[in-house]
């Protein structure tokens, strides 16, 4: 009997967004998956991930990662289980993660597919806290040696990455201070990470905010945000204080670039170090990183909040929920 093919829908990008992205700029598309060749696996998703990196490869120019291709679907970090395989390497029912995102299933060779376990659950956690997000703050704390007794302010603080990083920074003993753009997210940072500070960067120039909360300085910034956030910290940085170049999320939708911060002088005055990081770098330290962090989340010291939209058909609204805040915690499509 002829074997009925897989209706999968994926999210295509049909037109390069102009500042903020837009519906329009995507498109819902239908495609027929016949069964998996010789060596290959069909998968189905059960969650995918949004990443405001996301944006940058929507434009039409190189960058460490190859723009998405118009007409074609999307791609990402999304964790899914097995449904077929003709690997000997996998099963059905097997968990995995990939980069094929922003699609309800795929087929695979196994040399794309990272088995995970099943013990860990919601399985979205391989997007968040586990995942890519998760390693960004590890590594980035790292990268800059951050230790008991430093006193760190990370912006984008109630993010996937953020909030991770605020929590790691508590358990090696720092005084940890977040903003993000909301009362309630505040909150969130104060009573649910463990932040010691927490402040809403609507509510008046960060530089001020940051002078009342550390009127001694700080001694690391976790910089999500870029832009005049970047300029704040680089006032209130200590001597030898160190920046951990992650993100600058305030300025991916500008269609020319702003001017850089007025007072990079601040590098010299204070001898600063500031480390640009891409997590990519670092898989080879993966391992160590699921140790560390797995370990804390096991014992259900680490929190992986997440803001979960269900349905391919969300995806886009849940991307472009992230340059307006849409999610605490990391931003997760469910597909299954
Ligand atoms: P988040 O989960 O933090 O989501 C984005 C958040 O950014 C929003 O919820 C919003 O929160 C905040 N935001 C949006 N626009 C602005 C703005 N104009 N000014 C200030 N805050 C804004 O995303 P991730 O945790 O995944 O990523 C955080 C940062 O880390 C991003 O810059 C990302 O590109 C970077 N990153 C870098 C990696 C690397 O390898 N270097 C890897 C992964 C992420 P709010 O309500 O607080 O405004």
């Amino acid at each position: 009997m002829a074997r009925t093919p897989i209706i999968s829908r994926e999210v295509r990008l049909v037109s390069r967004p102009k500042g903020v992205p837009i519906a329009a700029n995507f498109t819902l598309a239908q495609t027929e998956l016949g069964p998996p060749g010789d060596h290959q696996v069909l998968v189905r998703n059960s969650f995918m991930s949004v990443d405001p990196y996301m944006r940058g490869r929507m434009n039409d120019s190189p960058s460490y990662v190859p723009p998405f291709a118009l007409g074609r679907p999307l791609d990402g970090a999304a964790v899914g289980k097995v449904v077929e395989s003709r690997a000997a390497e996998f099963k059905p029912g097997d968990s995995v993660t990939s980069t094929f995102g922003w699609r309800e299933y795929f087929i695979a060779s196994p040399k794309d597919l990272r088995p995970v376990s099943d013990v860990i659950q919601p399985q979205s956690v391989y997007l968040g806290a586990l995942g890519m997000t998760g390693m960004t703050a590890w590594v980035g704390l790292n990268l800059v040696e951050v230790k008991a007794g430093d006193v760190i302010y990370i912006s984008g603080a109630a993010g996937a990455v953020g909030s991770v990083a605020g929590q790691l920074a508590k358990f090696r003993g720092c005084q940890v201070i977040g903003s993000a753009g909301s009362a309630e997210k505040v909150r969130f940072l104060r009573d649910e990470c463990g932040f010691d500070i927490a402040f809403d960067y609507n509510v008046g120039p960060v530089v001020e905010q940051l002078r009342l909360e550390a009127p001694d300085g700080i001694d690391v910034y976790f910089d999500n945000v870029g832009g005049s956030t970047l300029e704040a910290a680089l006032t209130v940085l200590r001597i030898n204080g160190r920046i951990i170049a992650c993100g600058g999320i305030s300025g991916y939708n500008d269609e020319k670039p702003q001017p850089g911060p007025t007072n990079l002088f601040n590098i010299i005055t204070k001898r600063l170090t500031m480390k640009g990081l891409i997590v990519t770098d670092w898989l080879d330290r993966h391992g160590a990183f699921q140790r560390e962090v797995g370990d804390l989340f096991l014992a259900g010291r680490l929190k992986n909040k997440e803001t979960v939209v269900s349905g391919i058909e969300k995806a886009v609204d849940a991307f472009i929920g992230l340059f307006k805040g849409s999610n605490t915690g990391k931003m997760i499509v469910k597909l299954a």
